[in-house]
């Protein structure tokens, strides 16, 4: 293994990226005797206390589990941690819907609302105690190579880094995976996401609620307290029509489309404006090179699997490395890199493709669209398999 050592640079895994998942990455390998260091290009006091960035992370019980085993998830104050007990699907002006309960499974909720900042502030928090990783803030990489002998990047300061294995988690547009020549598949959507907060006047009892309103989509997910958390998908073209609204035009507009099901809405902060661009990389791995987080798979969040995913891929790579280095072999080998990619494409790519389906029908708004998208929720709601297999992949804890 490598030591630390600053004069030659030489690392035994450098991860790009100290985003979500490069963190939790980093965190995962801390068990282990390699010498990790992470290359982000923001500064430290932002990692350290990130802003509010609109974005509440519904989680999984699977992800919560492997926060909890990152040491990450005692971090997040516990009055953060939202609890979903049941959500509702719904379509048009229709007050039917598909419906998901948690008394249906054995757990106390479908899964639990966190803000991101506080999920990237808690990873932050851990990955500074290891001894083992070192973070470098304030520096992008420019270049990554890579042959069978070892992988080297460079960095905007003009120092070069030398490594075994190079993991980027530098987000859905990543640099390096195209530095590294790995072509992925793109999807526009042509749509904006709007992400922000309201108060309400009523309880809204735990329950989150997806509306395919047409022109546009409504998701309302339960905070603490009379808070939710409002995602709205809209065509690109309307985004400025809607930042643009007054608070209180914003509050009344919410208000309508949620047919006042919780009373008033009242906009509380800013809103924050996403594109909705769909990623999905063509392979996962190269020579002593991995691609993990949203730059492996960059999901529309209409399913709420992005980051979900992105915490299950790392920890499939960090278990192959970990598993190689029990064995006493090259844990950098293309044998290791391609049972990591095997793994998580087979999980990745049906909810990546089921995703970006839900999100073609529901936001197509031409009549066979709509009687398709009616069926499709009176299915589910009666079809109990299809409604079991969504369920299970909220609530299952096993990788
Ligand atoms: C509106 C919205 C709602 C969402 N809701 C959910 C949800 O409910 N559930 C869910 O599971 N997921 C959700 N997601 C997805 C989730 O936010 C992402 O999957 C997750 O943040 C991706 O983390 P990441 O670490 O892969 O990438 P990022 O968070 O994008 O981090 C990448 C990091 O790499 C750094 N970087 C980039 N290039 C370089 C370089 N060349 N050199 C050095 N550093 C570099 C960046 O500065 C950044 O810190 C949502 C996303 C959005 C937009």
């Amino acid at each position: 293994m490598n030591l630390p050592d600053e004069q030659n640079n030489k690392y035994d895994v450098v991860i790009i990226g100290a985003g979500p998942a490069g963190l939790s990455f980093a965190r995962a390998l801390a068990g282990t005797n390699l010498n990790v260091v992470i290359i982000e290009k923001l500064a430290s006091k932002i990692l350290a206390d990130p802003a509010f960035d609109g974005r509440d992370i519904a989680l999984t019980h699977l992800s919560v589990k492997l926060l909890k085993d990152l040491g990450a998830w005692t971090r997040i104050p516990s009055d953060c941690i939202s609890p979903i007990k049941e959500a509702r699907v719904m379509d048009g002006t229709s007050s039917y819907f598909l419906h998901f309960d948690h008394r249906k499974t054995c757990h106390d909720a479908l899964g639990y609302l966190v803000s991101n900042h506080l999920i990237r502030k808690a990873l932050y928090e851990e990955v500074e105690t290891l001894s083992n990783v070192r973070l470098m803030t304030n520096i992008a990489v420019t270049s990554v190579s890579t042959d069978c002998e070892g992988a080297s990047v460079l960095l905007s300061n003009g120092k070069t880094i030398e490594a075994a294995l190079i993991v980027a988690a530098d987000s859905r547009f990543s640099e390096t995976r195209r530095l590294a020549g790995i072509s992925a598949a793109m999807r526009d959507f042509g749509q904006i996401v709007i992400v922000c907060r309201m108060e309400h006047e009523k309880p809204h009892r735990d329950i989150a609620y997806e509306c395919f309103n047409y022109g546009r989509t409504l998701a309302v997910l339960p905070l603490t307290g009379n808070q939710s958390s409002i995602v709205i998908t809209a065509p690109t073209y309307r985004s400025n029509e809607i930042l643009n609204m007054s608070d209180n035009q914003f509050s009344d507009d919410i208000s309508y489309a949620f047919k006042h099901r919780l009373g008033r809405m009242k906009l509380v902060g800013e809103r924050y404006p996403y594109p909705l661009i769909a990623v999905y990389a063509d392979k996962f791995v190269s020579s002593r090179f991995a691609l993990i987080g949203d730059a492996a798979v960059g999901m529309h969040p209409v399913t709420a699997h992005g980051f979900n995913l992105g915490l299950r891929g790392q920890d499939t790579l960090a278990k192959e490395i970990k598993s190689a280095l029990a064995r006493g072999v090259d844990f950098s080998s293309s044998t290791v890199l391609k049972n990591y990619q095997s793994k998580h494409r087979r999980v990745s790519h049906p909810l990546y493709l089921a995703t970006n389906g839900i999100v073609r029908l529901y936001t197509n708004d031409i009549l066979p669209a709509r009687i398709m998208r009616k069926t499709m929720l009176r299915l589910g709601n009666n079809i109990w398999p299809i409604k079991r297999a969504i369920m299970n992949q909220l609530t299952a804890i096993e990788n």
